[in-house]
């Protein structure tokens, strides 16, 4: 939807294709960080994103049975970005709002209830074969951006590979109306919680708290599901006797994957479709919409100026953005990971030792949440800019 927004407002006519015949309404993704808030400012829509949204600048790495390591503070960033914080909305919200946005605007069609079902490159473009309500159709595409989520049917017709891991353990996630600060005071918006048997990350939107545990391997689906257990998480985190209603739970697998290929002649792949990775550190949805601007702001340049190198421009999509991929959201995604769950009670220590010096030097803690903000990969690759600045940029040290 980030995608279609972008390409519309460079003025190219967009199909939107999507399986579902409404706007997915579930529970994912909640963070909004600094360099994707600055993205989504250039389509109008974060004046909407904040008056539902809740603004918290700060977040803390804890130890279970520690307490608090270490806070951090957006803020130290107040003269680099004009969203010193993260924003914390669910992502359904974002979907609604960029829903009614293309509804409204004329060089989109929406194709809901649609599925891909192949996809050919041809000497025009592509073409997609499309099953929907009006039973089998083709559609003729110059371009295409495949941002049709993990199992990709674009990144399968293509042949690409998706290469990486599945944590053994399934992540729980579980949202409760109850405010988890007026139990435990001390406790911020955004909490990273250490632990060797089980890590947990607490983190409040502005309908719900939220708490993400490991599920033991060999748990079924019966087990994570039964309320007995999803109470006795909740009370472990913080005794509440009326007992927590549970409004929202899901259980799912976390891989560690990244396509072979970004790009492959007219097609472009974007967000799960390229990368997934584990959800510690918000940035999963956040890097998706930075790739989907990112090629959509290289087809705005194609589709305006017949002189601009489209091979150049799609070639230099598939290279920066799996380089970001890579280097940024799985190395990070995993360090964060591997962090929480560390079982080494030497390394344990040695974490919260390094967290702890890093929160205390300003200098460290202000490289360190640029990186985490993604505002590092965005002032060192940007977001579509051209292959003649990359390749000056590509030749540059990578910061340290
Ligand atoms: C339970 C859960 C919690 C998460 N929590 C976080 C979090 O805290 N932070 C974070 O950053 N990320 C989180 N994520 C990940 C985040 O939701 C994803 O990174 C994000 O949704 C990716 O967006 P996308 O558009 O690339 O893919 P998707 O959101 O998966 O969208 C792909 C779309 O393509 C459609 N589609 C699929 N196949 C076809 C087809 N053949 N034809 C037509 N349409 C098709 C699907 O219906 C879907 O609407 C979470 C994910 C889950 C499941």
């Amino acid at each position: 939807m980030t995608a279609a927004a972008t390409l519309a407002a460079e003025g190219l006519p967009v199909v939107l294709v999507e399986l579902h015949p409404e706007p997915r309404p579930d529970w994912r993704a909640s963070t909004f960080h600094a360099a994707t808030l600055e993205l989504l400012e250039t389509i109008d829509i974060t004046a909407q994103m904040h008056a539902e949204g809740l603004v918290v600048p700060k977040y803390q790495f804890r130890d279970r049975h520690d307490g608090l390591v270490a806070e951090f503070d957006f803020r130290l960033l107040a003269d680099e970005t004009r969203f010193p914080y993260r924003l914390q909305l669910n992502q359904q919200h974002l979907v609604r709002m960029l829903h009614d946005r293309l509804q409204a605007d004329d060089r989109v069609e929406l194709r809901f209830g649609t599925r891909l079902t192949g996809l050919e490159i041809t000497a025009e473009g592509a073409t997609l074969q499309l099953a929907g309500p009006d039973g089998d159709t083709e559609l003729t595409a110059s371009y295409v951006i495949g941002a049709d989520g993990p199992r990709s049917a674009v990144r399968n017709a293509l042949g690409v590979g998706f290469e990486g891991f599945t944590y053994p353990e399934r992540f729980a996630i579980t949202s409760t109306s109850v405010d988890l600060q007026e139990l435990l005071p001390d406790l911020g918006h955004v909490n990273y919680v250490a632990d060797p048997q089980e890590w947990l990350f607490i983190l409040r939107t502005p309908e719900s708290w939220r708490v993400v545990w490991p599920v033991p391997e060999g748990f079924t689906d019966e087990q994570v599901n039964d309320p007995g257990y999803l109470q006795g998480q909740l009370q472990r985190v913080a005794p509440y006797e009326p007992g927590y209603p549970v409004i929202d739970h899901q259980v799912y697998n976390v891989h560690q994957r990244v396509a072979s290929d970004f790009r492959v002649g007219p097609v472009l792949l974007a967000g799960d479709a390229a990368h997934i990775n584990s959800p510690i550190g918000g940035v999963g949805l956040n890097s998706g919409i930075h790739d989907a601007m990112d090629g959509a702001r290289r087809l705005g340049r194609i589709g305006r100026d017949a002189a601009v190198d489209a091979e150049a421009e799609l070639a230099t999509y598939g290279r920066i953005r799996r380089t970001v991929a890579v280097e940024y959201v799985q190395a990070d995604t995993q360090r964060n990971t591997d962090r929480l769950r560390e079982s080494d009670d030497v390394v344990r220590r040695q974490h919260q030792d390094d967290m702890r010096a890093m929160a205390a030097d300003p200098d460290k803690a202000r490289a360190y949440i640029r990186r985490v903000s993604l505002l590092e990969s965005v002032q060192r690759f940007g977001i579509g800019r051209t292959p003649a600045e990359l390749e000056l940029e590509l030749d540059a040290p990578a910061p340290r």
